[in-house]
């Protein structure tokens, strides 16, 4: 999984290949422990949509606190708990927890607003996949319209036909699917066409360099106007500052999510951030 290493983010591991399988058998042997151990949770980050920041909802974030180990990033362990297919029960796990406390803040009269979970390919490729993801939403009482699942680009390639069946049944009930971390794996634009998706989320590293210098339209905007040409909802990552956003607001970029908005929240959180976001619409429409 060395992909998933090079987003930037600082690894557990460290010099050698030896101290690399080390500290996997280390994580897989904790993270085994970790549901039952109540070390998991999940935090919400707000998504908005543009031109005037109206609060869509929240993408689900897992962290893992681990009394040994301490906090250990997503990034470190997600591929292993895909490896150990760990991220089978870890992903259910998230997947309830998720659409739970979103039925819960829509019973509290808010919203509604819509939950966006993370989705790995071992989870996709189990025969019973939808099944799983059906029956959570019966038994948490979400409606499926506020659900949207984000996939990644490069899993998809390996199991396309298998994987596009289950995502239109999905798609049929309502469910969204987002393409995550668009423009870093390798499809064409044609398998693109042929994926059952309503949107495509434009990776962080296009948004880093907006809005950019001189008279060349930067991808970012480019991406958007062939997503809309495709009939998709296009969603930009990673937004962190002013200008950024003004430059997906002038390309009709139709959801941004960022560190400009709001860094993820704890769960305990997310309740007074919604009330004082919906009061002030913070950074978003005045700038
Ligand atoms: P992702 O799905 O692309 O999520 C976006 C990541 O970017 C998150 O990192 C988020 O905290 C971070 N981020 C959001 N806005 C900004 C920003 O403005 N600037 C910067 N520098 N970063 C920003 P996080 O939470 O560490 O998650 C990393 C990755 O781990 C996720 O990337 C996703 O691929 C995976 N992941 C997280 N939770 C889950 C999960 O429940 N299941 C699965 N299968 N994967 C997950
Ligand atoms: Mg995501
Ligand atoms: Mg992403
Ligand atoms: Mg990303």
């Amino acid at each position: 999984r060395a992909k998933q290493a090079g987003k930037g983010t600082y690894m557990l591991y460290g010099q050698n290949m030896q101290q690399y399988f080390d500290e996997r058998v280390i994580i897989e042997k904790h993270l085994r422990e970790a549901i039952d151990n109540n070390e998991l949770s999940l935090q919400y980050q707000p998504k908005v949509t543009l031109p005037n920041g109206e609060l869509w909802g929240f993408e689900a974030l897992i962290r893992w606190n681990s009394p040994v180990l301490g906090f250990v990033s997503p990034l470190s362990f997600i591929g292993i708990a895909e490896d150990c297919r760990l991220i089978i029960p870890i992903g259910e796990w998230v997947l309830r927890k998720a659409c739970l406390f979103l039925a819960g803040l829509h019973r509290q009269g808010l919203g509604p607003y819509h939950i966006s979970v993370n989705i790995s390919v071992i989870q996709l490729l189990m025969d019973d996949f939808a099944e799983t993801v059906l029956k959570i939403l019966r038994e948490t009482g979400l409606n499926p319209r506020y659900l949207e699942l984000e996939i990644t680009e490069s899993i998809i390639m390996e199991s396309f036909e298998e994987i596009s069946i289950k995502l239109e049944y999905l798609k049929q009930q309502g469910i969204g699917i987002a393409l995550d971390d668009f423009g870093t794996g390798y499809s064409s634009l044609s398998y693109l066409k042929q994926l059952p998706i309503t949107t495509l989320k434009i990776d962080k590293s296009f948004i880093d360099g907006l809005p950019g210098e001189g008279s060349s339209m930067p991808l970012a905007g480019s991406i958007v106007a062939i997503g809309h040409d495709m009939g998709l909802i296009v969603t930009a990552e990673g937004v962190e500052t002013k200008e950024q956003l003004e430059f997906l607001r002038r390309v009709n970029c139709d959801k941004v999510q960022g560190y400009y908005i709001s860094r993820p929240i704890a769960e305990g959180q997310v309740q007074a951030w919604t009330r004082q976001y919906a009061r002030q619409m913070i950074n978003v429409e005045k700038c």
